[in-house]
């Protein structure tokens, strides 16, 4: 075998791989290890994954009689890798078994494998795995410097691409978290009012488009600044959570409640006329009477409005949106002041 590439040419198809980015990592990983085979003539290449006494493959290319597959797994001491590992610097073996130090190693008993170039990879200053070629024949000359050089280049590429990879989760990972704290509560974990108007809108604009129907009400603790000042703030926030949890736990799935803000709730059901809601705010101020912690039982007041889309009429969902909510507190108001503990419709 001879060796059918340069280094100009790895450079080369490196930055081609480089470009592929839009094909995926793991497609990129198998060029590049295609380009190694062709580099060093050899016959088996493999990235691997090492982690503690276990060698995954990541990605390979093998001859037909040689079946591995990504995924696969051996016992790290029982490759070569392990002595590329331990060196912390590339390994090159022309000739296994005419070498008195590694025709002892397992790996060569397990696998007879002649020649093997490796490489560690590092990410964040730590051992990764190897990029590695191997051939049951010995190499058909001595491995050189510039071998080793490629094989580095290639390497590098990985550990630059692993590096950016993770670095484009933790960011993923950061995005999504600040969009949740953007739209939920950080106490009751439900929708705060930014979410509430996101969902709203979603939910208005289906029932827009069905002629649907929907209520929307406003609950509002009775009492809750003597609950505070009586139990402590503390107690007061374990109430919203609770109330929230017992809330969320009465509707259905396409049903949600949020938080206003305050002690203050918003419960949104589509597809529900006022005598159906009643039914949901029945069930709903049960459950929180049973929340246990205060002695004595905790009370509601809701207000709702009700709205009936119809096909031929235009709706600005938004403000109808602050329609149905004034509609709501307005109720809500009337249910404080008749004695609280109860639910009142809004006319319609
Ligand atoms: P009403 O029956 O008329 O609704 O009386 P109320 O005491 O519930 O109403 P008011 O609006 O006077 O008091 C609301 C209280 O809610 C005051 C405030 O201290 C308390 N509150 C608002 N947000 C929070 C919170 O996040 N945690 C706790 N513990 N208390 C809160
Ligand atoms: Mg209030
Ligand atoms: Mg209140």
């Amino acid at each position: 075998m001879t060796t059918q590439i340069n280094s100009e040419q790895v450079i080369r198809r490196l930055y081609q791989i480089t470009c592929d980015h839009n094909k995926g990592f793991e497609h990129q990983v198998n060029e590049l290890i295609q380009m190694g085979l062709e580099r060093f003539g050899l016959d088996i290449g493999i990235f691997s994954k090492i982690e503690g006494s276990n060698y995954f493959v990541q990605d390979c290319i093998t001859p037909k009689d040689v079946p591995m597959m990504p995924g696969d797994r051996f016992d790290y001491d029982a490759t070569y890798c392990s002595i590329t590992c331990s060196a912390m610097a590339p390994v090159a073996i022309e000739h296994v078994g005419s070498d008195k130090r590694f025709a002892v190693h397992p790996a060569y008993k397990a696998f007879g494998l002649e020649s093997y170039i490796g490489v560690p990879i590092r990410l964040n200053d730590e051992l990764y795995g190897t990029l590695n070629f191997s051939s049951p024949t010995p190499f058909f000359r001595k491995f050189l410097d510039i071998d080793i050089d490629a094989l580095q280049l290639m390497a590098s590429w990985i550990e630059v691409e692993l590096i950016r990879r993770e670095q484009e989760a933790e960011l993923r990972k950061l995005n999504n978290k600040l969009k949740y704290q953007a739209n939920y509560d950080s106490l009751t974990n439900i929708p705060n009012r930014r979410g509430m108007h996101r969902k709203l809108i979603k939910g208005m604009n289906h029932l827009n488009r069905m002629s649907g129907e929907c209520t929307l009400a406003i609950l509002d603790i009775d009492y809750f600044k003597k609950l505070n000042d009586v139990y402590g703030h503390q107690k007061g926030d374990e109430a919203l959570v609770e109330i929230a949890n017992k809330i969320n736990d009465s509707l259905r799935d396409y049903e949600f409640v949020a938080r206003l803000g305050g002690e203050e709730f918003m419960i949104w059901l589509p597809d529900t006329n006022s005598k159906g809601s009643s039914i949901v705010f029945k069930r709903v101020m049960k459950s929180i009477s049973e929340i246990k912690v205060t002695s004595e039982p905790i009370t509601v007041s809701i207000g709702s409005s009700h709205y009936k889309f119809s096909d031929n009429k235009q709706v600005n969902l938004t403000e109808l949106i602050d329609d149905m909510m004034g509609k709501a507190d307005k109720a809500l108001y009337e249910a404080k002041q008749q004695g609280r503990n109860q639910f009142k419709h809004a006319e319609q």
